[in-house]
């Protein structure tokens, strides 16, 4: 076989006013090391000769299952305090695509996703059927109470006790969202985007949604084009931020349609799409991307987005600040 040619992965775990100062050394170390951890599964998987897909997959596993992030364990409650989760995934190489929406008691969403994608003649399965289509597809069904964590049922109390639905946008240090543990970590997605040994990409993102939604509320996440694309033409991005901002810019799609017809390069087209275009009108995000040539950018317009990244060539390094 073919000496294993470069892959690189990078991931991320969501944006916000992550500010040093309100982070204790453990909870950092915490973040740290369920970072490295996911680009490990990752990394493994591309070292093998294995794809971007099952690379990216795999990645966001290993988020979800950590309490830490917006996703799986650890997702926040919406209005009616349930979580409601939303993921899908992406592959370059064929524009095949796979999502879940307002699901509740899948362990992974990521991986149902995946199973839509390739089991099904579907793109977007939402509720109890794409319950059901996992179930029966062998995803693991767990109770709902699973998801709950206490820090997460805190935030929804504060946000209900403001009034504060966490689509409020505002940088006020005074809002529920700044109370928030790291001093207001308000998007707590994650996402991951790969690049295989055989030229491949692939692109997957994973989320609560926002503290205090609206029960029935979808973001951008699940959205093709808005909180994921991937296509081996141009780039794969996995986007995080207020997913309002993200549908209503298409945003994912928007920095590839950058590449692919006005010729931007990766890094230009990403960062003129958070930078400029999303700052212009208030909304906070970032994007991880990388495009076939290995080419990637980690851009976001809000102080701090957890981050990390390995490739081929380079050691995993994982970061929280500007
Ligand atoms: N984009 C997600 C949403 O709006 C939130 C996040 O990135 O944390 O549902």
């Amino acid at each position: 076989m073919e000496e294993n040619k470069n892959y690189r992965l990078l991931i991320h775990g969501g944006v916000g006013t992550i500010l040093k100062e309100n982070m204790t050394a453990e909870k950092e170390a915490a973040y740290l090391k369920t970072l490295t951890k996911s680009l490990e599964a990752g990394e493994d998987i591309l070292k093998n000769n294995g794809s971007a897909v099952k690379a990216v997959e795999a990645a966001v596993a290993v988020l979800e299952d950590s309490p830490l992030f917006n996703a799986g364990k650890g997702a926040v409650f919406n209005s009616d305090e349930k979580n409601e989760m939303d993921a899908s995934i992406m592959d370059g190489s064929t524009l095949d695509s796979g999502a879940v929406l307002e699901v509740g008691t899948i362990k992974n969403p990521i991986s149902a996703a995946l199973e839509v994608m390739k089991h099904s003649p579907h793109i977007l399965l939402a509720g109890s059927g794409a319950e059901k289509f996992a179930d029966q597809q062998g995803c693991q069904i767990v109770d709902p109470s699973y998801f709950y964590t206490d820090s997460r049922f805190e935030q929804l109390q504060i946000a209900k006790e403001t009034g504060e639905v966490m689509l409020d946008h505002s940088g006020d240090n005074k809002s529920a969202a700044a109370n928030f543990e790291n001093g207001g970590t308000k998007f707590g997605t994650v996402g991951a985007v790969a690049l295989d040994a055989n030229g491949n990409i692939a692109s997957a993102t994973s989320t609560g949604g926002m503290t205090n939604k609206q029960f029935g509320r979808i973001g951008d996440t699940p959205i093709i084009g808005a909180g994921t694309y991937a296509n081996n033409k141009t780039c794969a991005v996995s986007c995080t931020g207020h997913g309002e901002f993200f549908i209503k810019n298409v945003v994912a799609y928007d920095v590839s349609a950058l590449m692919e017809y006005k010729e931007l390069s990766l890094i230009d087209a990403a960062n003129y799409v958070i930078n400029d275009k999303l700052k212009n009108q208030d909304g906070e995000g970032g994007l991880v991307a990388i495009d076939a040539k290995g080419n990637y950018t980690m851009c976001f317009n809000t102080p701090g987005m957890y981050r990390g990244i390995v490739g081929s060539e380079s050691p995993i390094e994982v970061e929280i600040y500007q």
